[in-house]
């Protein structure tokens, strides 16, 4: 029986992507790769429980969403992720996989929607990129870049235009929380007529930046 190390389950609004506002069941799982400079789920990197993957459909099909997103740490840094993400769409649960990037997103079953986060140079992570992943994604994934700096953004609008993402997949631009202005975002975009979506932390404007479990 295949086991993840499981962070925290539970039930929120959405908050990023384009299924932003809707009710979800998040899946957090233990562990990550990177050690990006603005993470807000630190307290994933070691912090978790076993369990199987069998338990953890249930924990969601207990809370009765058809959403169902799958994130970290970083999920697939663990082998049994695309079991789950299989039984969850066996489920009839609609499923999403948010993940940094710097592993092979190949690996998730077809029907999976995949979020990829693309590592910004102010992460500190950027160099881990797994840019064979930005040829791959489809017109039902997303594309995440977090930015905090103008530099960010250029290097972040240059890699959307490489890859033709404004036309082969879904963008989001998002701020960093707390650094970067919304508005001055929204002017650089606007500015250079960017097809990318901008995006905001809803759970943050919602229930504050530090809160856990939403
Ligand atoms: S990839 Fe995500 S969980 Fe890992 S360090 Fe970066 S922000 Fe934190």
């Amino acid at each position: 029986m295949s086991r993840l190390k499981v962070n925290e389950i539970f039930r929120s609004i959405q908050g990023e992507s384009s299924f932003a506002g809707l009710p979800c069941a998040f899946v957090r799982l233990a562990g990550c790769n990177l050690r990006c400079r603005y993470c807000d789920t630190k307290y994933a990197y070691e912090e978790g429980r076993e369990m199987e993957v069998g338990e953890i459909v249930r924990a969601v099909g207990a809370f009765g969403c058809r959403l169902a997103e799958i994130t970290g740490g970083e999920p697939l840094a663990q082998p049994a992720a695309p079991e789950l993400a299989t039984r969850l769409l066996e489920a009839g649960c609609q499923v999403l996989v948010e993940t940094n990037g710097s592993l092979p997103i190949e690996i998730l079953p077809k029907g999976a929607v995949r979020i990829v986060d693309v590592k910004c140079p102010g992460s500190g992570e950027s160099d881990k990129v797994r840019w064979r992943n930005l040829e791959l994604v489809g017109p039902e994934d997303e594309v995440k870049f977090v930015i905090g700096s103008r530099e960010d953004y250029e290097w972040a609008r240059d890699a959307v235009r490489r890859f033709g993402l404004e036309d082969r997949s879904r963008p989001l631009f998002s701020p960093v929380h707390g650094e970067m202005e919304p508005s001055r975002l929204a002017e650089w975009i606007l500015g250079d007529g960017l097809r990318v979506r901008l995006q905001l932390q809803l759970h943050k404007y919602i229930w504050g930046a530090d809160r856990r479990g939403v």
